[in-house]
């Protein structure tokens, strides 16, 4: 087998656990159909969390089998590092990599998670401003992704479970050195009230609503009547979970007036990017509407909406 691909055929891979709800397969030929290329094929690859040997074979096999490229998902994304032979500097800031790249043999890591959540909060929300105050729920990969590529602002608070608090202070610790200013906290009820209530953008950066346990959110109705309307109604959310289209946590802001942006947009503006760096072709902004729509339709056909 050769070390890179015959270009008559392109394949890259979506690695991880959980993989089954990810319609990124999807995505990914489609922007090969926009894009002209023929003979392309996005497979999902499940690495069971109690099998971490396999990570290390399938990294090995994705420049052995000659793949363009990968994206990892979690709870792999700090895990798979180790494996890279070229670390991009976004992988070096953020701690995390979601996109490899399969250079003649060598696997270079970048992250594009970042950059398609901010993009895809400026496009759908508005534009980060240096006097805004940002919320995050969540301190895994994709926290520190968003995190890690936030223009400054006035002030960012991070609420994680207690029981991965360590997670909070290590990426406290890591950004601080980057010179952001943050603040950790518990998620706790008060914790979630006192944050938003102070709040510019709230982002859920955990599972909690994805598929298939779609009814769970962080926020409840007495969170936000505790906080009103009249505040809740100049906020921004975002959610990282796109699978529901939208989340409970984001139906419940809308409901209260919010402008929300469901993970959808932070994958399809990620998606592009990594394709672009797997196959030097450019999907056109302009057809991120027509891949959402898409996209929306086979979450609601496979997974039943
Ligand atoms: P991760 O495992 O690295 O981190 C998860 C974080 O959520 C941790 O801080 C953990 O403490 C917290 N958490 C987990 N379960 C929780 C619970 N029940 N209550 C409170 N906190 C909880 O995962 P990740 O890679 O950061 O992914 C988080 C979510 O973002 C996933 O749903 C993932 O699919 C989504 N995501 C979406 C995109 C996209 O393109 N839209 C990209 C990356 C991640």
């Amino acid at each position: 087998m050769s070390k890179q691909q015959s270009r008559s055929q392109f394949v890259t891979c979506l690695i991880g656990d959980p993989v089954e709800h990810s319609v990124s397969d999807f995505m990914f030929r489609y922007f090969a159909k926009l894009t002209g290329i023929e003979n392309y094929n996005h497979l999902k690859i499940k690495i069971s969390k109690a099998d971490l040997e396999n990570l290390k074979i399938t990294m090995k096999a994705i420049a052995v089998f000659g793949f363009m490229g990968a994206n990892i998902t979690l709870p792999y994304k700090e895990k798979a590092i180790k494996y890279l032979d070229i670390i991009d500097k976004t992988v070096q800031r953020i701690g995390a990599v979601n996109t490899i790249v399969n250079k003649k043999g060598k696997l270079i890591g970048y992250n594009t998670d970042g950059h398609g959540a901010i993009k895809a909060v400026e496009t759908k929300l508005r534009p980060l401003k240096s006097a805004d105050r940002v919320v995050v729920f969540g301190a895994g990969g994709a926290a520190r992704a968003i995190i890690g590529s936030l223009p400054q602002v006035s002030h960012l608070t991070v609420l994680n479970r207690p029981s991965d608090f360590n997670q909070a202070e290590k990426l406290k610790k890591d950004f601080i050195k980057c010179g952001s200013r943050i603040e950790t906290k518990s998620l706790t009820d008060r914790n979630i009230v006192s944050a938003i209530r102070e709040a510019d953008f709230v982002i859920n950066a955990t599972p909690v609503g994805m598929y298939p346990k779609t009814g769970a959110s962080l926020i409840y109705k007495s969170h936000f009547d505790s906080i009103g309307r009249s505040r809740i109604k100049n906020l921004g959310f975002f959610d990282a979970v796109f699978n529901p289209f939208e989340t409970e946590f984001l139906k419940l802001a809308k409901q209260y007036g919010a402008k929300t942006c469901p993970g959808i947009y932070m994958m399809i503006y990620q998606g592009i990017k990594a394709f672009r760096l797997w196959t030097g072709k450019v999907v056109s902004e302009g057809k991120v509407e027509e891949v959402r729509r898409l996209l929306q339709k086979t979450i609601n056909s496979r997974y039943g909406k």
